[in-house]
């Protein structure tokens, strides 16, 4: 080991989830000493960053918290932990108020002086707060400022390479850390260590999130014991940019497009959603527009590039452009007038449903380790509503935070299985200057396989093919070989990056493969029906070595029941 580091909270992740909880540690106990770990750089990286579309908030007198909470089960298609997902509901007004008065946010408001909230697709009342599209910056450029004034410690383009156990096996007593600009490791030892990694499904052709979120936090918390739940339940945004090679193909154009009226057509120039949902069309849950788009393409009505056309000129240019300057400006740089015309999108890999199974304070089945945000799951249940997440990350982030602070006035620290640490530096160190498989090209091939077989239709025969593909990907990508030393070695971390990805597709083809049916954006086409006799459970996941365990468990339906729905439009 390079370095050694003592803390009392580790957080690894700077999103709105990491930040959010380092904010709350601190004020929960301001002698806490809180060292907040980015694979990019603090306040500049991850997914909140991106949000455009904003946060919803149950904030208008007409709105309610049971309204907002009955969308997000009937988004989520009753898969939902129902009692993480009113904690959800419940925190983020909370949250907004904390953004506003305490971080110092602004947010767009209405003519009346009140915060103006829009519509947003599948749900029942305008309630997503935004700063003009650009909200996820507003949010996160006021907490870093936030925790810079209160001297947090931050390791910028530091990756977290393994959580370490203690030697007892017991709980989670830190981390290993790669600084990739001088390629040391740094053993960190914490009270509580906090996983806020943002997830992010990056072994697909077309994918939004940023581009250092590889599946770390899952990868890592499964190979320590944790239990994954929902991993099957990966969110194709159907509105992905369709830009060539260019690297901003993929990239969400925004859900408020669609919400202030914006069309879908084939290549036909049909307004083909009314085919899939009449009612709702182009206002319809992500899942459906999404699935859609994918069939029409398939069906051979898509355009040469293989995508469909998102239109939004009847609109009118200087709606648009006051509207959605930053959507103008994406479509801009690559060639089109979003105010003029329609752009070419294709559906994209967004977010991650999945994850670590968590109560209400983020604990999970690991001692010491608690998880927030993207990395975590069973909120949004087998969907995610548009403008959930980052109210996910903020409201669990600040959660995490909390109970990590009153972790560390109950426990001294552990000590750690150093020799666990050392084996990790040494495989992470094994690509290193050897010859072997290029990790590009695994990337690639992964990413291929992920986009044809468990994307937005799967059946059987193409998830097992996946599954034989994937077995052999994740053999190759433990032959990795690049040139060159530890310094800013891009290829390296592409080795690193790659062993987490395949595992996590690994871990998503299967649970989609014993998953027998089709609900929200897991569709199998053999299984075409939801079928809530059998399958209204959670798919698990836990590594009991050598072997990969895998079981369900019925949804505690603590609030809402399906058969007591009414449908909300
Ligand atoms: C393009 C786009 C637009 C979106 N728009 C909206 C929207 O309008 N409304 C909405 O509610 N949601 C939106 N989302 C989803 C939302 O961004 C996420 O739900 C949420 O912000 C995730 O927060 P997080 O804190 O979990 O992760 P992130 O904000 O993604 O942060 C992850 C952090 O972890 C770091 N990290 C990754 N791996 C490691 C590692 N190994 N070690 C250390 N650090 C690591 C990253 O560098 C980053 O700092 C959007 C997502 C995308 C991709």
């Amino acid at each position: 080991m390079d370095e050694t580091l003592t803390c009392d909270v580790l957080i690894l992740g700077s999103g709105g989830a990491g930040l959010m909880a380092a904010l709350h540690a601190y004020d929960a106990d301001p002698r806490l000493h809180i060292v907040l770990v980015a694979k990019g750089l603090v306040g500049k990286s991850g997914c909140t960053r991106l949000v455009q579309g904003g946060f919803n908030a149950v904030l208008h007198p007409a709105d309610s918290v049971e309204l907002h909470f009955r969308d997000t089960i009937r988004g989520g298609q009753f898969l939902n932990n129902q009692e993480l997902a009113w904690e959800l509901v419940t925190g983020a007004p909370r949250v907004i108020h904390e953004l506003e008065t305490k971080v110092g946010c602004f947010f767009d408001r209405g003519p009346d002086g009140c915060i103006h909230q829009k519509p947003f697709a599948g749900q029942s009342f305008d309630r997503t707060v935004h700063r003009g599209d650009l909200t996820g910056i507003e949010i996160v450029s006021r907490l870093h400022d936030q925790l810079f004034a209160r001297g947090i410690t931050f390791l910028d383009e530091t990756r977290a390479v393994a959580l370490v156990p203690a030697p007892a096996g017991d709980r989670i007593a830190g981390a290993l850390l790669l600084d990739q600009r001088s390629g040391r490791f740094t053993l960190a030892r914490a009270k509580v260590v906090v996983l806020a990694t943002g997830g992010g499904p990056r072994m697909y052709k077309y994918s939004a999130p940023a581009l250092e979120k590889t599946g770390d936090g899952y990868a890592l918390a499964y190979r320590a014991g944790a239990v994954l739940i929902d991993m099957e339940m990966m969110q194709f945004h159907p509105t992905g940019l369709l830009a060539g090679a260019s690297r901003l193909s993929g990239m969400v154009l925004e859900e408020g497009l669609r919400g202030a009226g914006g069309r879908l057509y084939n290549a036909q120039g049909e307004r083909f959603m009314a085919r899939y949902d009449p009612e709702r069309l182009e206002r319809s849950t992500r899942d459906v527009v999404a699935r859609a788009s994918y069939l029409e393409i398939m069906a051979g009505r898509g355009t040469p590039a293989g995508g469909v056309l998102l239109d939004v000129s009847h609109l009118g240019a200087e709606f648009v452009r006051r509207s959605f300057p930053g959507m103008v400006r994406r479509c801009a740089e690559v060639g089109y007038d979003l105010t003029r015309g329609p752009v070419e999108v294709t559906p994209t890999a967004h977010f991650h449903m999945g994850g670590v199974k968590i109560d209400r304070d983020c604990r999970c089945n690991l001692p010491g380790l608690l998880v927030a945000g993207e990395d975590a799951g069973g909120i949004h249940g087998a969907n995610r509503l548009g403008g959930n997440g980052v109210a996910d990350s903020t409201v669990f982030g600040a959660r995490a935070g909390e109970t990590a602070a009153a972790l560390c006035a109950e426990r001294p620290l552990a000590p750690i299985d150093l020799a666990a640490a050392r084996a990790a530096q040494e495989a992470a160190l094994r690509p290193l200057g050897r010859e072997g498989e290029n990790p590009f090209a695994l990337r690639d091939a992964l990413q291929t396989v992920m986009w044809e077989r468990v994307g937005l239709v799967r059946d059987a025969a193409g998830l097992r093919a996946a599954l034989a593909a994937l077995a052999e990907l994740a053999e190759r990508a433990e032959r990795t070989g690049v040139r060159g030393g530890p310094r800013w070695n891009l290829a390296w971390q592409q080795a690193l990056d790659v062993q987490n990805l395949v595992l996590v597709a690994r871990l998503t083809a299967a649970a989609a493969l014993y998953r027998e049916e089709s609900r929200g954006s897991h569709y199998r086409s053999d299984f075409p029906a939801r079928d809530d006799a059998r399958w209204l459970v959670n798919v698990h996941q836990q590594r009991q070595a050598p072997a990969e365990r895998i079981w369900d468990e019925p949804v505690a339906l603590t609030r809402l029941r399906p058969e007591s729905e009414v449908a909300v439009r």
